[in-house]
């Protein structure tokens, strides 16, 4: 490669500085919501075949559910609609010679949280102190335009790589969706090489953890006792329960990887996300609750399989429960209720990770980090259901999830250098 390349692109990206942000920005007041079963991301896809379009990329627009194969294949998720959901694929043509490499990103973002104050409007995109806010700027809307912007410099510096450049976005990925990524696979849009830009903080990640989402259920008798029945409430069994919640995820945090990736960490996550008790739709409250549930979501290991999982987490749960007297009578009751999400892992030294790890010793050798990902996302349908290595690599920023979700805008200046010099190295230069 050229070495002036690198300097020109970062050249490129300070003159461009405002349209890059002004691109985070459009993409995040495109409101693309997932609510169960549905998802509004219309706008935000066609925003974006039209970027593609302007690149100079062939495009295709399709449903998940155009793709023939999808709803017979073994890891389609039942129960989403997806109308209006289209994925979006660009494919810039290389001259030739050249390996091909892929960044696909998720557009759908998770719903705004009544109970959460943002201080800014959460569509506005708006820039303070060095940060950019907007629902889904970081997970991951950021990850998606640093992709866009790089090959538009590419494009505009007249660089002819030999190898394609793809980019895809895809619906449907929070809530353990991954039927975009799927479909996207499924319809054959192939590449020698992918990387997600999800929110890793700059880190290059070449493994992913896994994750399961589970609902406890007490039962109990509610009402009032007016006659003299007996009203039991499952609350209190489900208070004991937390505490049993809180033992598991202090000892899950502390177990160990052989994984390569995660031998210094990061460790194991779990979250306690909800807690439903009564009918929480009425104005006030008028009865003891009958049911009481808690949603909870662990993380594991690559290689951990969905059962083990699941045994390591109710066989604790269990025993603990069995000594305790309240919960003998109101014994936790476990569902499922997404898909399992298995956590990936691509092999040290592989010419993937090796070109990542290059492209930044080259260009900012101080901010060089490799490990795996301390969250679970669709990259396992890339390696169970593709022949496509994959790693995870994104933007820095913070609150996903939540209130005042942003991204840091000079590392997302810098996520974009690093891209387009990705796109360099992997698919060649003629
Ligand atoms: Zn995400």
């Amino acid at each position: 490669m050229n070495p002036n390349w690198s300097e020109r692109l970062q050249t490129w990206i300070s003159e461009h500085r405002e349209e890059a942000l002004e691109l985070t920005r459009s993409l995040v007041s495109l409101r693309s919501i997932n609510r169960v079963p549905h998802g509004e991301e219309w706008q935000v896809q066609q925003y974006v075949a039209d970027y593609l379009r302007k690149l100079g990329c062939g495009t295709d627009m399709f449903l998940p559910t155009d793709v023939r194969e999808l709803t017979a294949h073994p890891a389609y998720l039942e129960g989403r609609n997806y109308q209006d959901r289209p994925n979006v694929v660009g494919r810039r043509k290389g001259s030739g010679g050249g390996k091909s490499l892929l960044f696909s990103g998720h557009v759908d973002t998770v719903p705004l949280n009544k109970e959460e104050t943002w201080t800014v409007d959460p569509l506005s995109g708006v820039i303070k102190e060095g940060k950019q806010y907007g629902l889904g700027i970081f997970d991951m809307k950021a990850g998606i335009a640093a992709s866009l912007f790089a090959l538009r410099g590419l494009v505009e510096l007249g660089i002819p790589l030999k190898g394609d450049v793809v980019i895809e976005t895809v619906v449907d990925e929070e809530y353990g969706g991954a039927n975009g990524t799927l479909a996207s696979r499924l319809r054959g849009h192939h590449a020698d090489a992918a990387i997600i830009p999800e929110p890793s903080n700059l880190v290059i990640c070449p493994a992913t953890q896994g994750g399961i989402m589970l609902r406890i259920r007490f039962a109990g008798t509610g009402g009032r006792n007016f006659s003299g029945e007996i009203v039991t409430n499952p609350v209190f069994a489900a208070a004991r329960f937390i505490e049993i919640f809180r033992q598991y995820d202090r000892a899950h945090s502390m177990k160990a990887s052989l994984n390569p990736w995660y031998k210094d960490g990061p460790g194991l996550t779990s979250y306690l996300q909800g807690m439903k008790a009564g009918d929480v739709s009425l104005p006030l409250s008028d009865r003891t609750p009958n049911q009481c549930s808690i949603d909870v979501w662990i993380q594991c290991y690559p290689g951990t399989s969905e059962k083990e999982l699941y045994q390591d987490f109710t066989g604790f749960c269990l025993e603990q429960a069995a000594e305790d007297e309240l919960l003998k009578q109101f014994p936790p009751q476990f569902e499922r209720l997404i898909r399992f999400l298995p956590g990936t892992s691509l092999a040290p030294g592989h010419p993937l990770i090796e070109t990542a790890v290059q492209v930044v010793q080259a260009a900012a050798p101080q901010q060089l980090a490799v490990k795996g990902a301390p969250f679970a996302c669709d990259a396992f349908m890339f390696e169970q259901y593709s022949e496509i290595p994959v790693i995870v690599w994104g933007p820095s920023g913070g609150n996903a999830h939540a209130a005042d979700e942003f991204i840091h805008v000079d590392d997302y200046l810098q996520l974009i250098h690093w891209y387009s010099l990705m796109m360099m190295e992997w698919c060649g230069v003629e």
